[in-house]
């Protein structure tokens, strides 16, 4: 075990920082692309061959400062960004040696400034207009950055204690500690965006009472908490989105089982799994409905959980959990097969009937998605498929009302780099109506 895992149980930051010589090196292999097909895949469009060459160059202010322009949130992005997806899937390099590590190199530069405490951007001059954000995650954060450096005066308002949403509270920190999502709320707050965390839409402040006193308002409220499963014994069932938030805060206090079960196979799933795992269980077992075909974790994702030594079952559903005195025992389960497409494309997964079987457990493990906010209905917004609908400049169906991130992601998979070009955009567009109203009131 290394050093800083003892102090983790085992759950630091998985890749190292390159050093300043290996950088250099990896930014030499770079082709610097014309018309580059990893920026093109990089939601946020980062010029990336340019940073790439800021670095080889020694530049490592002028790398920031590119990639920050582009996406404010580079130094969370550059360690929970699914690359292999995105800008190192696109790599020319992939074909016959070995991608560019963009991730990696997008890291060394942009911890350069905030290891520093460079300040790479200011506000911009005071137009005189008010904006309201709700949420201070990847969404939010982004946009009032972006109207920040436009002028506007921004007011974000957070319900939990900390800003930074899902960055802070949600992803592991073997991918990435709180510290770096706490370090970007705070450059974006020396912005001059006025940050009010314990402030909750719909608690604490109204809709109404934001549009009357700000002229235009940023939903980023992400979703909400998990599902439930619906069956017998779920009291038991430890929620792993609070589990993954324990392990962030509170690793030590934390218990886990030998044979743990965790029901579903997203990112979520993953992550509560190698959490699991490296906390000391014996034996971890994912447990899927449909076909490895289907599970909505990344390739990548699988093969890091499978060497963890997570092992899988799919095609297998639980019905009950088994209790004695309180404890879980174990947990039955039914054989499911693949039928027809359902409304999601996929094979709807179906019970076979008589196949019910049981396998010890002493601990089970909830990772099956998050769920649409109830306050999206409460504040009578338009909806598709229970998100937050927009139209292409991120307008929601209640006028001065934009919204973007994950409240907004019917189609495609939710990450933060989606959101922060939402809010990068939203900020655009707000910025372009705000300007356009100053212009009509002349
Ligand atoms: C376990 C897990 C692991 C993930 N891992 C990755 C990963 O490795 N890579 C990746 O790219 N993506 C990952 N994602 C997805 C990524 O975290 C999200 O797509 C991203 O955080 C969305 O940003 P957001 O700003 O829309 O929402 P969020 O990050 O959820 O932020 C929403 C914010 O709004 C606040 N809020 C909500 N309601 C209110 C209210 N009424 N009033 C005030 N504030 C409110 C919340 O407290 C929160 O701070 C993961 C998600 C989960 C759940
Ligand atoms: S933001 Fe993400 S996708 Fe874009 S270049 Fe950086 S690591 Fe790649």
């Amino acid at each position: 075990m290394k050093e800083e895992d003892r102090h983790t149980g085992g759950l630091g930051e998985v890749l190292p920082p390159l050093s300043e010589h290996e950088a250099r090196v990896e930014a030499y292999r770079c082709l610097f692309c014309f018309d580059a097909p990893c920026t093109q895949a990089c939601p946020t469009h980062i010029d990336i061959p340019g940073f790439i060459k800021k670095i080889a160059t020694g530049n490592l202010r002028g790398s920031a400062r590119t990639i920050m322009e582009a996406n404010i949130l580079g130094a969370t992005c550059a360690r929970v960004c699914p690359v292999e997806e995105l800008c190192e899937g696109a790599c020319v390099l992939n074909a016959e040696h070995r991608p560019i590590m963009i991730g990696r190199l997008q890291r060394h530069a942009t911890d350069h400034v905030f290891e520093n405490g460079i300040r790479l951007f200011r506000p911009g001059s005071p137009t005189g207009r008010k904006v309201a954000v709700v949420g201070a995650g990847p969404a939010g954060l982004s946009c009032a950055a972006e109207l920040a450096r436009l002028g506007h005066a921004v007011t974000l308002y957070e319900k939990r204690e900390m800003p930074g949403g899902l960055s802070t509270y949600g992803i592991i920190v073997l991918r990435e500690p709180v510290e770096v999502a706490l370090a970007e709320a705070e450059m974006i707050a020396e912005l001059g965006v006025d940050i009010r965390t314990n402030s909750e839409l719909g608690r604490d402040i109204t809709l109404d009472s934001l549009r009357e006193e700000y002229d235009a308002v940023f939903l980023g409220i992400g979703l909400g908490g998990s599902p439930d499963l619906g069956i017998p014994g779920e009291e038991r069932v430890v929620d792993g989105l609070e589990w993954i938030e324990r392990s962030k805060f509170e690793p030590e206090k934390m218990t886990v089982g030998n044979e743990v079960h965790v029901v579903g196979a997203g990112n979520t799933a993953i992550d509560a799994a190698t959490i699991a795992r490296r906390l000391g269980a014996e034996r971890v077992t994912i447990l899927y409905r449909r076909s490895e075909r289907e599970m909505p974790a990344y390739r990548h994702e699988y093969e890091f959980a499978r060497k963890e030594g997570i092992d899988f079952r799919f095609l297998t559903q639980p019905v009950e959990i088994l209790l004695e005195d309180g404890r879980v025992t174990g947990i039955r389960c039914v054989r499911m097969r693949l039928g027809a497409p359902d409304a999601s494309g996929r094979a709807r997964p179906e019970p076979v009937p008589g196949s019910e079987f049981t396998l010890p457990a002493d601990q089970v493990i909830k990772a099956i998605g998050q769920k649409k906010p109830a306050l999206i209905e409460a504040l009578g917004l338009a909806t598709e498929k229970g998100f937050v609908r927009v139209d292409e400049d991120y307008r929601t169906s209640i006028a001065k009302v934009y919204a973007g991130g994950d409240c907004i992601r019917a189609k495609g998979a939710a990450s933060t780099v989606m959101a922060t070009q939402d809010g990068k955009l939203a900020a655009r567009a707000i910025h372009q109506q705000l300007v356009a109203a100053a212009a009509a009131a002349e």
